[in-house]
């Protein structure tokens, strides 16, 4: 078990941690690597690109429909290029914490033998930020070794990654999870790369990749498909391709450098983003 790369992507909701793992997973697959993707967000969004269907029943829901005696069969479904696709879910709206599900779903899987010698890689798309314990579980149990944080040149996106990379720098003591590079889904901001760049140099990592903002993304969406699968020749189906390949060949790990508030807005300042917050928020 030793062998498979287990990684974690977070990021601020809706910036595209969902689509990005999907697509970057299908390129890998699409090189002939075996993959699960473990979904970890009570959406139980993370998935359904990789299997054309509007959601897949949730581990949790197997668990409280069938109780305990569930199979492996009966919580993982095979998506595109043969990938192994499971949905944490979570607990009914506004009852329990949601985090919990993904330490039922991980225990579960590893308790039904899912973590096979042949699986490359297993990625959990997690929710949010890594503040609630739950959602820190793939990194805080050491289950998830490498990170990758989704970001844009919007400054909420750079708040959000800054706090991630606090949870990653906490749990990288005891769980040795290291952070492998910053992504960008571009957001089409000016000076995006320089500022991606930038800031990923304070947090002593890299900006790994830049993924452009293309409308495709959206129209393979809409046919519950990834881009790889519903347009393979086109560019925004191989930057995708690029991602999967940047991520195969890392081996740039770092503890990052949380930095302070002061700094960040430092950097946004530099890079004229913060004038053009400012004109986003005139009436
Ligand atoms: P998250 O999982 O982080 O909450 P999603 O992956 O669900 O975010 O993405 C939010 C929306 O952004 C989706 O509707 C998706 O189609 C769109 N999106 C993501 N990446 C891109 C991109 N590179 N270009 C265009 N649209 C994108
Ligand atoms: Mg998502």
């Amino acid at each position: 078990m030793g062998k498979i790369r287990q990684i974690a992507i977070y990021g601020k909701g809706g910036i595209g941690k969902s689509t990005t793992t999907q697509n970057l997973t299908a390129g890998l697959a699409e090189a002939g690597k075996r993959i699960m993707v473990v979904g970890c967000d009570p959406k139980a969004d993370s998935t359904r690109l990789l299997l054309g269907t509007l959601a897949q029943r949730t581990v949790l829901d197997t668990l409280r429909e069938t109780g305990d005696d569930v199979e492996l069969k009966g919580i993982t479904r095979v998506g595109f290029g043969g990938i192994c696709c499971v949905e944490s879910g979570g607990p009914e709206p506004g009852v329990g914490c949601a985090g919990r599900g993904i330490i039922t779903s991980i225990g579960l899987l590893e308790q039904l033998g899912a973590y096979t010698d042949d699986l490359d890689y297993v990625f959990y798309d997690v929710l949010g930020d890594v503040v609630c314990g739950g959602f820190a579980m793939p990194i805080r149990e050491g289950k998830a070794k490498e990170i990758y944080i989704v970001a844009s040149g919007e400054m909420m996106a750079l708040y959000a990654a800054n706090n991630i990379a606090k949870g990653v720098a906490k749990f990288a003591r005891t769980g040795g999870a290291r952070l492998g590079g910053i992504i960008c889904n571009s957001r089409n901001v000016d000076r995006e790369t320089e500022l991606l760049r930038a800031f990923s140099k304070e947090l002593g990592t890299r900006l790994i990749y830049f993924v452009p903002r293309d409308n495709i993304v959206q129209r393979a969406e809409i046919n519950r498909k990834t881009v790889i699968e519903y347009a393979p020749q086109t560019r925004q189906a191989d930057e995708y391709r690029k991602l999967a390949a940047a991520i195969d060949g890392n081996d740039m790990f770092t503890i990052p450098k949380p930095m302070t508030q002061e700094r960040l807005e430092k950097i946004l300042l530099e890079y004229g983003l913060m004038d053009s917050i400012s004109d986003d928020y005139r009436i």
